[in-house]
């Protein structure tokens, strides 16, 4: 039987609690579809710094390296916001994220037609969405140098290299092969340097992928055109900050930022995990939302394991415990049949698996 080493890095927050449940879906699926996963966990985040004095122990970049897959929650949290930059939880994941080389950030996001009315936006508009923002995640004005700050500045830097576009653009574009083969490359050119630089590369990458449909355009724009017409959209191909920030929106067209998964792939290893961060303000209530990490953990077995027939079964319980209206408390006011603790969907996913093994 196959064995696979999984990272498990829970870190703050809800993290723990997210992660639990995805440990179990995970669990029903290996035992239904005949393999062995085999956790290491690891530390990172505020209560790695706790630990150790540094928000990323280099064991546990070495744990990640071993593995074949890392599965993450997330990290963050009120009382680690005084701490020096390099001393915080999200320096030690920027730091991950470089470290491992991961620098696509693959970001789907779909509508359930069961969570409908869950949209902010109107379900005639959102009905039938199905996007996903390809993210770069390792470059850009997160990492840009130079970068500082005294008491009456502040600058970062945002930089692409020629390179860096070109195998974030290769990504995009064999994801749209795999799809509607359109590709929407989304930067502020009428403006940045480096984002003219970013459409003049896709461009030239476009031409090796003559079957895409590529498009342009700018991020106000896009901004605005997610909510007007969220549809038009297939793959979103764009750079750190902007997909950082064109994800979150389109996590609420989908009804909670709860429900939405990611994968970070790279030359390697690839890191799964939840867009939402740590949400310290429900942390520790049994109240969070485990679907985006159960459905990232779905990811991890498609693109890390290729255990598809898993990872669909993972997909369709998800969906039929949708539909016979289990919720979280993010979801409760939505067509609930009953609101449940973040163990107990995580009980009601595990249990629809075997009624979706084909
Ligand atoms: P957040 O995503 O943690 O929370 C935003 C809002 O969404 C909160 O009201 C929260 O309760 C809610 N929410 C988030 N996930 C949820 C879930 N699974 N179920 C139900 N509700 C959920 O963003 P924030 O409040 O801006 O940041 C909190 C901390 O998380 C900060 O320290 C931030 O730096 C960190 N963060 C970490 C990551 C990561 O680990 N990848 C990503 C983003 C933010």
């Amino acid at each position: 039987m196959k064995t696979y080493n999984i990272a498990l890095i829970k870190g703050d927050g809800i993290g723990p609690e997210i992660i639990q449940e995805a440990v179990k879906v995970l669990d029903t699926v290996s035992s239904t579809f005949d393999f062995n996963l085999k956790y290491n966990e690891l530390l990172m985040g505020g209560c790695a710094y706790e630990q150790t004095g540094d928000p990323l122990p280099d064991d546990t970049i070495q744990g990640a390296l071993a593995s074949d897959a890392v599965l993450f929650g997330a990290i963050g949290g009120y009382q680690w916001d005084t701490l020096p930059r390099e001393k915080r939880p999200e320096s030690g994941l920027l730091r991950f994220r470089k470290a491992l080389g991961v620098y696509a950030n693959l970001r789907p996001a779909i509508v359930y037609d069961e969570l409908l009315q869950a949209s902010t936006i109107k379900s005639e508009i959102v009905r039938g969405v199905d996007i996903m923002v390809v993210r770069e995640l390792i470059g850009g004005i997160y990492f840009g140098e130079p970068k500082g700050k005294d008491d009456n500045r502040g600058y970062n830097t945002m930089v692409y290299t020629r390179q860096e576009i070109e195998r974030i653009a290769h990504q995009a574009f064999k994801i749209a092969q795999t799809r509607k083969k359109r590709v929407c490359s989304v930067d502020k050119a009428n403006v940045l340097d480096v984002s003219q630089l970013w459409r003049d590369v896709v461009t030239e990458i476009s031409r090796q992928y003559p079957d895409v449909e590529l498009s342009h355009m700018y991020v106000d724009n896009a901004a605005m055109q997610l909510v007007r017409d969220p549809k038009q959209f297939d793959v979103i191909l764009t750079g750190n900050i902007f997909g950082d920030i064109l994800s979150d929106e389109a996590s609420m067209i989908c009804g909670s930022i709860g429900l939405l998964p990611s994968a970070s792939v790279g030359a390697d290893i690839g890191v799964y995990e939840p867009i939402h961060g740590s949400a310290p303000d429900i942390a520790g209530q049994g109240i969070a939302n485990p679907i985006a990490t159960i459905s990232s953990a779905a990811m991890m077995l498609r693109y890390a394991l290729n255990e598809q027939a898993a990872a669909d079964a993972i997909d369709c319980a998800v969906k039929l415990a949708l539909k016979d209206g289990y919720r979280t408390k993010d979801l409760a006011e939505f067509d609930a049949k009953q609101v449940c603790s973040t163990k107990e969907i995580g009980t009601i996913i595990a249990g629809y698996i075997s009624k979706c093994k084909h």
